[in-house]
C-alpha cells in the first residue's frame, strides 16, 4: 500500500522529460499519486486537498536544478510541503508558570494516556530534575488509578494516594493544594477516557479544566486512528482547549496520516511521540521523519539537496561534452571519483537511493567500496599529467613506479585501466543518444 507510493510515483515521474521549468502537466500528474496516497495514508480529505493546493502553487514554474530529474524536484517540493505542515520540531512541554504546573493529559481509552503520563513524568524528573506529582482522574475504572500507581513506582514518580469516592474535579483540586503544601514543581493529570467521544466526557474535561487551571492541555492520540483523527482532534481542541498533540504507537505501523490531519486541523504542536509500551520510549518529534514515512520513498530529497550543493552545473555540461565525443581521460575519472566522495562516497549516494540498499552489499562484497575508490584516487594522483590524459603509455615500467608512489600493486593499476576503458565505452555509446550530465545522471 503505502509502502508503494515510490514505486507509483516513480514510473510517473520518470516520465516526465521537461527541463527548464516544471510545468502544469508534470506537477498535475505527479500530484494524482501523492493525494492517492495521503488518502490512503487516512490523512484527512480536506486536508489532503488544502496540501496538494499549495504543492501546486509552489511546483508549478518551479526551476529544475541542473543534475537531477522534474520528478525529483516534485518530490522535494511535497517532501518540504510535508514538512511545514507537520510543523517545529521538538517544542518541549512549557513549564514557564509559577509551580505547580499543571499538564492536563486528555484522550481516548487506550489512546496511551496513563503510559504516557507516567513516561512524561519521567523524562521531567530525569532530564530536568523536576518534583513531579501524578494523579489519576479516572473514577470509573477503579484499575486506572492502581495502573497510575503502579507505573509511579516503576519510574519513581509519587502519585496521588487514591481517596474513594471523591470526584474527578475534586481530585484535580487535591492534587494542586497537595503538590503545592510538598513542593512539587509539576502535576500531571491522567483524566479519564471513553471508546469514543460524548457530551458528558467533554462537560467533565471542561469541568476539571476550570478547577485545575492547567498550563498544557496535551491531547494524547493513538497514531494508528485514522480518519477518525481528525474529529477526535478537532472535538477536543474546540470544546476543551488543547495545548499540544502526543502520538502514541508510532513504533506500530503508523503512517502518520494521524500526524499530519491532527497537526493541520488543530494548527496545534506535535510535542512527543510515543515509540513502544517501555518507559523511556518517548521520543521528541521530527516533522522531517514523518514526511520521509508518508513518503516512503529512500532519501531522494537528501539526494536532490546535496546534489544540488556539489555539483557545478558548468562543470557537468563541459564534462558531459566530453563524454559524447568519448575523450573521457583519467583526468575526469579523477574528478568524478572526488565529486562522489564529496557526496558521502559509495554509501551515502546508494543509501539514499530507493531500493538501493541491496546492490550496496554486493558491491561491497565485489570489493568496489570506498577504500577501493580512495586507492584509485592514490593510482591516478601518481600519474604524470601525459598520462592521465593518455593511459595507452601506461606500460610496465610507468606502472611499477606509479604502485611504489601509491601504495599498490601492478593488479589494482591494470583493474582501474579496465574499468576506465569500460566506462569511456559506456559513455561513448550512451553520448550519442542522452544528454549526459556525470555519473549522477547515470545513476539515477
Ligand atoms: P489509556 O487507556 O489511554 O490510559 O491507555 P494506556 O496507557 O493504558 O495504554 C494502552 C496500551 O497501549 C498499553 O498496553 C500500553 O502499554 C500501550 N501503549 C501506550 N503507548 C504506546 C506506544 O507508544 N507504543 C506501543 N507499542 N504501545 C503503547
Amino acid at each position: 500500500m503505502f509502502e508503494s507510493l515510490q514505486e507509483r510515483l516513480g514510473s510517473i515521474l520518470n516520465g516526465l522529460t521537461g527541463r527548464g521549468a516544471l510545468s502544469e502537466a508534470d506537477v498535475s500528474a505527479a500530484l494524482r499519486e501523492v493525494r492517492r496516497a495521503l488518502l490512503e495514508a487516512d490523512v484527512a480529505l480536506d486536508v489532503v486537498r488544502s496540501f496538494t493546493d499549495k504543492v501546486r502553487e509552489k511546483a508549478v514554474g518551479a526551476a529544475v536544478l541542473k543534475s537531477i530529474k522534474p520528478g525529483q524536484m516534485v518530490v522535494k517540493i511535497v517532501h518540504d510541503e510535508l514538512v511545514a505542515m507537520l510543523g517545529e520540531e521538538g517544542v518541549p512541554i512549557d513549564l514557564n508558570a509559577p509551580a505547580p504546573v499543571v499538564l492536563m493529559m486528555v484522550g481516548l481509552q487506550g489512546s496511551g494516556k496513563t503510559t504516557t503520563t507516567a513516561k512524561i513524568a519521567r523524562r521531567l524528573t530525569d532530564r530536568q530534575g523536576k518534583k513531579v506529582l501524578m494523579a489519576s482522574l479516572d473514577t470509573r475504572r477503579p484499575a486506572a488509578q492502581e495502573q497510575l500507581r503502579q507505573l509511579g513506582e516503576q519510574v519513581k514518580v509519587a502519585t496521588l494516594p487514591v481517596i474513594t469516592g471523591q470526584s474527578p474535579v475534586d481530585i484535580a483540586k487535591r492534587s494542586v493544594q497537595a503538590a503545592r503544601l510538598s513542593g512539587h514543581d509539576v502535576v500531571i493529570l491522567d483524566t479519564a477516557g471513553r471508546t469514543h467521544i460524548d457530551e458528558p466526557l467533554m462537560v467533565e474535561m471542561a469541568e476539571i479544566k476550570a478547577a485545575s487551571n492547567p498550563h498544557e492541555i496535551l491531547l494524547v492520540a493513538d497514531s494508528l486512528t485514522g480518519q477518525d483523527a481528525v474529529n477526535l482532534a478537532r472535538n477536543f481542541d474546540e470544546r476543551v482547549g488543547i495545548t499540544g498533540l502526543v502520538l502514541t504507537r508510532m513504533d506500530g505501523d503508523g503512517r502518520g496520516g494521524a500526524a499530519l490531519s491532527m497537526r493541520a486541523v488543530t494548527g496545534k504542536p506535535i510535542k512527543l511521540i510515543g515509540t513502544g509500551e517501555k518507559m523511556d520510549a518517548l521520543e521528541e518529534f521530527y516533522p522531517k521523519r514523518i514526511a520521509d514515512r508518508i513518503l516512503g520513498m529512500g532519501d531522494i530529497v537528501s539526494l536532490v539537496e546535496k546534489a544540488a550543493e556539489t555539483i557545478d552545473a558548468e562543470k557537468a555540461a563541459a564534462m558531459a561534452k566530453k563524454m559524447q565525443s568519448g575523450k573521457f581521460d583519467l583526468n575526469d575519472l579523477a574528478d568524478q571519483l572526488g565529486q562522489m566522495q564529496k557526496m558521502g562516497g559509495m554509501g551515502g549516494i546508494m543509501g539514499m537511493m530507493p531500493g538501493m540498499g541491496k546492490m550496496k552489499d554486493q558491491m561491497a562484497a565485489a570489493g568496489l567500496d570506498d577504500k577501493m575508490f580512495k586507492r584509485q584516487l592514490a593510482i591516478i594522483s601518481s600519474m604524470t599529467r601525459a598520462e592521465r590524459a593518455n593511459p595507452d603509455l601506461l606500460k610496465h615500467s610507468r606502472k611499477k613506479r606509479i604502485a611504489a608512489g601509491s601504495g599498490t600493486d601492478a593488479a589494482e593499476i591494470n583493474k582501474l585501466l579496465k574499468m576506465h576503458r569500460g566506462m569511456a565505452d559506456m559513455m561513448k555509446a550512451m553520448g550519442g543518444k542522452g544528454k549526459g550530465g556525470g555519473m549522477m545522471r547515470g545513476l539515477m
